[in-house]
């Protein structure tokens, strides 16, 4: 990579736009993570029927501190694994300015410092965590080289940083990390018996039983708190309109020219903002089951599923 073509990918990336670059895992397709049509234009040209959160790639504990509540055995699996294969799934701070669509609607987040150079220049280069899921269409499988994301893309492909083939080639380690004894969410590329060897045992769901929070049973899918209902062409008495296209009475409106990239980018802070104990309900307007739509509606769905 020339520092010009490192340069051109910073701009590309501050302007919101993506770019396909190494880690020592595999290849990413990044956005700005501030920049919450940037990160929707990510789940758009992977094509994934949900949103998944994703990992923000830091250039070291310094920037993570910024955006997360980095506790004292993050603290110390960072000091000892970063750069590397680890991924820290962490509270994130009030003031975080990280799109919410990057986190699903979590108030969690996951940080991770990747151990290739060229990945570290370009967030350096940003100034800001850039999101970044497999750079492969969903579906396929998880790119190690940059031809793989060229051909995997055809002429959708982003820019791509050619970092030559992945050293690891499997996915990072993801531990949740925010209390005393972290809890495994998904074995990669850091080994457990690392892990333990540092901090002593921690938990992992399908050895303990009574783990606390295993992935299957773990809230990782936000639902508001208010009752939200699908397909609404009005509110009733004391609900919020959540519009789509043209909707005088909407309250907030996901997108007024029915652009289903500007309401991926709105949803989470859209319905976080109408779960204020203000209203008894949200009713959503109909959102079209195509493209985006698709993880939109998966998502609505979730939300208004009845406890
Ligand atoms: P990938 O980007 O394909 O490497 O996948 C990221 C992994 O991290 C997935 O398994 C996600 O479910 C997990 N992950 C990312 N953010 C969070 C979060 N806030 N809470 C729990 N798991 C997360
Ligand atoms: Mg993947």
């Amino acid at each position: 990579m020339t520092n010009e073509e490192l340069q051109k990918a910073v701009k590309i990336l501050l302007a919101g736009g993506l770019v396909a670059f190494p880690t020592e895992t595999v290849y990413g397709l990044g956005a700005v993570s501030t920049n919450d049509k940037a990160v929707a234009s990510i789940y758009e040209l992977k094509g994934r029927p949900s949103f998944n959160p994703l990992i923000a790639h830091v250039d070291g504990p310094e920037m993570a501190e910024k955006y997360v509540e980095v506790t004292p055995v993050a603290r110390q699996l960072m000091d000892a694994f970063w750069p590397g294969p680890l991924t820290l799934v962490l509270k994130r701070k009030a003031s975080c300015p990280v799109s919410y669509l990057a986190s699903a609607g979590l108030d969690t987040l996951a940080v991770r410092m990747p151990n290739n150079p060229i990945a570290l220049k370009l967030i350096t280069g940003t100034g800001i965590p850039i999101v970044a899921p497999s750079a492969n269409p969903s579906g396929r499988i998880s790119p190690t080289t940059a031809e793989h994301v060229a051909t995997s893309f055809g002429e959708k492909a982003p820019m791509i940083l050619d970092g030559g083939p992945c050293s690891v080639g499997v996915e990072s380690t993801v531990l949740l990390a925010t209390d005393k004894t972290p809890v495994m969410l998904r074995y990669g590329g850091l080994s457990v018996d690392d892990i333990e060897a540092l901090i002593g045992p921690i938990i992992r769901p399908e050895k303990d039983p009574d783990a606390p929070q295993s992935p299957g049973q773990m809230k990782s899918h936000y639902a508001p708190i208010t009752p939200l209902r699908m397909n609404a062409l009005e509110a009733d008495p004391g609900e919020a309109l959540l519009g789509f296209g043209p909707a005088p009475q909407a309250v907030l409106n996901l997108s007024e020219k029915e652009d289903l990239k500007e309401a991926a980018a709105n949803l989470f802070s859209m319905m976080r903002q109408l779960d204020n104990g203000k209203y008894t309900g949200i009713a959503v307007m109909p959102i079209p089951m195509h493209g985006l739509g698709l993880a939109i509606n998966d998502r609505l769905k979730r939300a208004s599923y009845k406890k």
